[in-house]
């Protein structure tokens, strides 16, 4: 009796972890789809992606059979490599206590502003690192289904220059906010960060203290940041807002403006062809300012930065804005005169480069990690929207999301 009680037991563990690993990650076969296998190769069709043990095995025009696979059959969808959005923030109330909160709360937030369009990895541009990381972890481990994360944690503004539209935060929250006066302050805020597990380094190298009146950061102190995060192989954002914060940036040796400027005024080609030179990306995040006087101008701006050989990732400061509509930043980016074939750049193999992980995703090919974004409707169509059409979102090999209705057929999840 005792004996079986105990083979019971073992059981019910073996059960258990074998539940958890397919829960983490499975075998898929994607059917019959169209492939845009990166945004400069001609898509394949009729073709069937394989995905094991969380990487793309196979990717052929044949059918393939895998036994005790999940297919997902998908005729008339569309595979892209995982979409990242480069530019959002987990600093909305709900996500406080990230450490201990449900995880179906979590699994339905993250679904709500970032998995059901499409997302598999984000940069969060400024938030609580403790909690952020916290979050991350819990995705990490396979516990909470959701893209992968990276943080900036606290950012670092001007001194006595907190942007005047943050004003309304609670004044913990606030007194977080890192307004370094020295060199020495600077090393201690990014110190503080590194040591919280953050990523990459967030600036504001021009802060909106009033409406329409920008605080520069002190050139001298944004060197010693960006000197600081490099020294740690962490890249910098910056948050421009004018001419003035662009050529801080620049000379500072910022990787990303995480923000087209909105302050166009001196904002001319040579700026611009120093950016470039300087390898400098730009995240438009476009519909921020579509309501905006100037938005024709800034549209012209992330244009000419394009023409000019820019590199542009697609960001939209959502968790900042929050109604989680993507379809504005679509829009406007067809506006720029941006292709869909540029579109997918900006989501797929632009930030994967950046972020340094393009060895191992940003495009649809065998022995890469198994992120995918799966459209119901093919971005070919002229449609900036289908971009935001989306079926199935893929991390890991793990079905992050899956929209209502969506045909699977097999193994169970
Ligand atoms: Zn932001």
């Amino acid at each position: 009796m005792r004996i079986l009680q105990r083979m019971k037991f073992f059981l019910i563990l073996f059960l258990c972890a074998t539940a958890g690993r397919y829960a983490a990650s499975q075998d898929l076969v994607i059917e019959d789809a169209k492939v845009y296998v990166s945004p400069d190769a001609a898509p394949l069709t009729g073709a069937t992606v394989v995905v094991r043990q969380g990487k793309i095995a196979e990717l052929t025009t044949h059918p393939v059979k895998v036994k005790g696979a999940t297919v997902l059959p998908c005729k008339g969808c569309v595979v892209c490599a995982g979409f990242w959005n480069t530019h959002v923030h987990f600093m909305e109330p709900k996500w406080y206590d990230a450490a201990h909160a449900p995880a179906d709360k979590l699994e339905e937030q993250l679904q709500a502003m970032l998995t059901r369009a499409g997302f598999t990895s984000v940069v969060d541009t400024a938030s609580d690192p403790a909690n952020t990381v916290a979050l991350r972890k819990r995705v990490e481990s396979g516990e909470v289904p959701g893209p992968h994360i990276y943080t900036a944690g606290w950012p670092l503004f001007p001194a006595h220059a907190l942007p005047f539209y943050l004003d309304d935060l609670p004044p913990e929250f606030r007194a977080q906010l890192g307004q370094p006066e020295d060199e020495a302050q600077v090393d201690a805020l990014i110190e503080r960060n590194r040591a919280l597990g953050t990523d990459v380094v967030k600036l504001f190298t021009g802060s909106y203290i009033k409406r329409g009146k920008v605080a520069p950061m002190s050139l001298t102190l944004a060197r010693r940041a960006v000197e600081d995060a490099h020294r740690n192989g962490r890249i910098v954002f910056a948050h421009p807002s004018n001419a003035e914060g662009i050529q801080i940036a620049i000379d500072s040796g910022v990787d990303v403006l995480a923000h087209a400027p909105d302050t166009v005024k001196g904002v001319d080609d040579s700026l611009l062809k120093r950016a470039v030179e300087h390898r400098m990306t730009m995240v438009p995040t476009l519909k921020l300012f579509s309501g905006t006087d100037n938005i024709v101008e800034i549209r012209a701006i992330v244009k000419r930065f394009h023409d000019m050989g820019g590199a542009l990732m697609f960001g939209t400061d959502t968790g900042y804005l929050t109604d989680y509509d993507y379809t504005e930043e679509f829009r406007q980016l067809h506006q720029v005169g941006l292709s869909d074939r540029d579109v997918l750049a900006m989501l797929t193999t632009v930030p994967s480069r950046r972020l340094g992980v393009g060895a191992q995703k940003g495009t649809v090919t065998k022995g890469l990690a198994a992120d995918l974004t799966v459209l119901s409707t093919d971005p070919d169509s002229g449609d900036p929207i289908a971009f935001t059409q989306v079926l199935y979102t893929i991390a890991g090999g793990r079905v992050i999301y899956r929209r209502a209705g969506a045909a699977q057929t097999g193994a169970l999840r």
